[in-house]
């Protein structure tokens, strides 16, 4: 069983597919029994993608900081919310209960999120696996800014491999379920 750290947007954005693409995750976490962490949120992806595990059943933990933590934000259904001091404890605690990274849809907050992960993995400071969801083609643009980074030499090889990207759901629920034989 995973703790799968979801980062995603405080929006649901203009497209059908980005919600759709929170509510598969959600439910096949809390149908493989996994847990998931995330920011806490009641609004946007964040919302859509904890209701959809609670609607299963399944587990969730919310890591929320003190000034996020307001009845209209905060996700009150559910019942394991740490609430932190500030954005740099939010994250500390994240990674801290945490075995892989997946980011969905979202703007500055997901975007900072999983590039903090994957910035602390070219660092040796975890081995965790990240994976970034390219729903309906959102990230394409990021893609290839990756690409531009590794061909004129500011990613290595090595580097630009620390995120898998994934194109469909299906793509990330098989890299998630490859990740107990990797590293578990
Ligand atoms: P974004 O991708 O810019 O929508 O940012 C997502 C991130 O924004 C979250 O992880 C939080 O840091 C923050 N955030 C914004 N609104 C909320 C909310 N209602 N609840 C929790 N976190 C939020």
């Amino acid at each position: 069983m995973l703790r799968v750290c979801v980062f995603c947007g405080s929006k649901s954005g203009d497209r059908a597919e980005y919600a759709e693409s929170a509510e598969q995750l959600g439910q096949w976490l809390a149908r493989g029994g996994h847990t998931l962490i995330y920011g806490g949120g009641s609004t946007g992806m964040m919302g859509l993608l904890a209701e959809a595990v609670l609607a299963e059943r399944g587990a969730v933990i919310g890591v929320i900081t003190e000034h996020l933590a307001r009845p209209e934000l905060m996700h009150a259904g559910v019942c394991d919310m740490r609430i932190t001091r500030d954005m740099h404890a939010r994250k500390a605690l994240m990674h801290e209960l945490s075995d892989v990274y997946v980011g969905l849809p979202g703007g500055f907050g997901t975007l900072e999120e999983l590039f903090e992960a994957v910035t602390w993995a070219q660092l040796e400071l975890h081995a965790r696996p990240v994976l970034l969801l390219n729903v309906a083609g959102l990230y394409d643009g990021l893609i290839r800014l990756l690409d531009d980074m590794t061909v004129h030499g500011f990613l290595s090889l090595r580097c630009r491999r620390l995120m898998t990207i994934c194109s469909t759901d299906e793509e990330l629920r098989m890299a998630l379920q490859a990740i107990p034989q990797q590293s578990c």
